[in-house]
């Protein structure tokens, strides 16, 4: 596309949880299969400079991009729906805006002025817009909370600005907003909409389009209505209906005209979009001819969101398996000796995710045993491995008293520790980490190379390639001193650092397959090109499945 980049502003109303963040992915997925070259960025109001320290369960899970930064999850849609690698520079908090701005007040940049909301924030905030437009044709910029929130002020106003500053023809502001269906009435309701787009004209930002969710398609008459209103087209009004399956979300805004209207606002001119893929993906999720249930054994089990990418990436398999993946969340706390047989025995496949904390380590280590004695194809990731390491070494190479340090400081059988020196691939330089360090310890994250050493093991047969890369988010590692005596007793070590002082991953022979990686595959994980590991784990669990449940 010829001439400058363009900006698409995605903001939300009414109530959180709409999907502003899928529906960003899918404006972008759209947009993509009409050739044109799209990048996204997320802009989070609160003050956290990045989310890695917040709670999985108020905010969901933190998605890991190459270049290590920890992001929202929103990034991860962004990845899985697009074909973009992001980085630092496509998430902003106020936190991180207002940490760089403060830093330059005391590094005297701005000597003499006195330094405010406006401009100096609103000129950082849009400095990190403008920053992402470099080589793109479309950069959609999506703002975290909803519509009426003290804290997205500054994030709007700056959005305001830019209109002003590269064009009203660069600018396009998209607002997704709720119309309910009120059953006593029987009736869709467009009121919260009207007062949604109120609050948001009132900051001096006029929607261009609206995206309404809803559980039904509007009808002439009500988009006419909220047109009206709203002061939009109406053909501007467009229906986002719930969904069964999240990859569908282009399909139905393509159908309701909404990249046609895009593309017209924004004056640029492309061929029809290539959906033939989307169709494809939709059309294999929706008709699967198996089916297999895989047990997540975790701490966050009432929550999806903490393991979007996760449950996105065993879809993601099981799509290539033509199989539906049910998901049985199984809390570790409850797990106990009595029980665990009991609950297990219902999966196909049991996963042990990442995870952080001691709450339910020993009903984790059950359900490795669980799954390494009865032969159910058993993936460890993160945490997850490095817990079947210390079942592996407590139940089968007899060292009782063996833990990771990060639960049990005590041990004399530390055989995941922390640790005290390793060469770092991506420094290219040897860390040393003491016992002054030991507490503030930072964790090794996003992608390091691996090395695969045996042709003949799980991870080789998934990836058929010696070298692969992959993202971290961790601090303890396997320690190399139970190397020697865990393999003599049949663990494989089957992937490392390519220095091979890091273990990455870890295997064991006489099982369908049992593998634990020290990293996190399921960010990398798209529908279209679901993980090799993720694709090997459902087709091993829906073999199981066919063993053990057809008769
Ligand atoms: N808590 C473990 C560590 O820090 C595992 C982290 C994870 O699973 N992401 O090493």
């Amino acid at each position: 596309m010829p001439g400058k980049t363009k900006f698409i502003f995605v903001t939300g109303g009414v109530l959180s949880s709409l999907g502003k963040g899928l529906a960003s992915a899918s404006i972008g997925a759209l947009l993509e299969c009409r050739g044109l070259k799209v990048t996204l960025l997320k802009l989070d109001p609160y003050i956290n400079v990045d989310p890695g320290t917040m709670n999985p369960f108020q905010h969901g899970e933190v998605f890991v991009t190459d270049d290590g930064t920890e992001t929202d999850l929103d990034l991860g849609h962004y990845e899985r729906f697009v074909n973009v690698r992001l980085n630092a520079n496509n998430n902003f908090t106020t936190g991180k805006i207002y940490h760089s701005v403060i830093s330059k007040e005391r590094r005297g940049d701005y000597l003499g002025g006195t330094v405010q909301v406006i401009p100096h924030i609103t000129d950082e905030i849009k400095n990190s817009i403008i920053q992402t437009s470099e080589n793109v044709d479309i950069v959609i910029v999506e703002i975290g909370g909803t519509i009426g929130d003290i804290e997205s002020l500054p994030f709007l106003e700056a959005i305001r600005q830019i209109r002003f500053d590269v064009g009203k023809e660069n600018v396009l502001y998209i607002h997704l907003t709720f119309v309910p269906y009120i059953s006593t009435a029987g009736e869709l309701k467009t009121k919260p909409t009207q007062h949604s787009v109120k609050e948001l004209r009132s900051i001096g930002i006029q929607p261009d389009i609206l995206l309404c969710r809803t559980d039904r398609f509007l009808s002439k008459e009500i988009k006419a209505k909220i047109a009206l209103f709203c002061n939009v087209s109406q053909d501007a009004v467009i229906t986002a209906k719930d969904v069964e399956c999240i990859y569908e979300v282009p399909l139905v805004f393509n159908k309701e005209g909404l990249d046609n209207k895009i593309l017209e606002l924004l004056n640029v001119w492309t061929g029809s979009p290539r959906l033939d893929a989307w169709n494809k993906l939709v059309e294999k999720y929706k008709h699967p001819a198996h089916s297999v249930r895989i047990a997540i054994v975790g701490k966050y089990t009432d929550l999806t969101e903490s393991y979007k990418s996760l449950n996105e990436a065993l879809s993601h398999g099981g799509i290539d398996n033509d199989a539906k993946v049910d998901l049985l969340y199984v809390d570790a706390g409850a797990l106990d000796k009595k029980n665990y047989e009991d609950i297990l025995s219902e999966a196909d496949g049991i996963l042990v995710p990442g995870g952080f904390g001691s709450r339910g380590i020993e009903g984790k280590i059950l359900s490795i045993q669980y799954a390494r004695e009865k032969k159910v194809p058993f993936f460890g990731i993160c945490l997850g491995m490095q817990l079947a390491v210390v079942e592996f070494a407590r139940n089968v190479a007899k060292i009782k008293d063996a833990h990771s340090s990060e639960f049990n400081a005590e041990s004399q059988s530390p055989v995941i520790h922390l640790m005290r020196e390793w060469f770092d691939e991506k420094t290219q330089s040897i860390q040393r980490r003491d016992d002054s360090t030991e507490k503030g310890a930072t964790m090794r994250l996003g992608a390091y190379p691996c090395r695969l050493l045996k042709k003949d093991s799980f991870a080789y047969g998934a990836y058929k390639s010696e070298k692969i890369s992959e993202r971290h988010r961790h601090r303890y590692e396997f320690n190399n001193d139970f190397r020697k005596p865990l393999d003599d007793k049949g663990l494989v070590f089957t992937g490392t650092s390519p220095k091979g002082d890091l273990v990455e991953i870890i295997e064991i022979k006489d099982h369908p397959w049992f593998l634990g990686c020290q990293f996190h595959p399921e960010f990398k994980s798209r529908p279209m090109a679901p993980h090799p590991l993720f694709r090997d784990f459902i087709k091993a669990s829906l073999e199981h499945h066919q063993k053990m449940r057809i008769p």
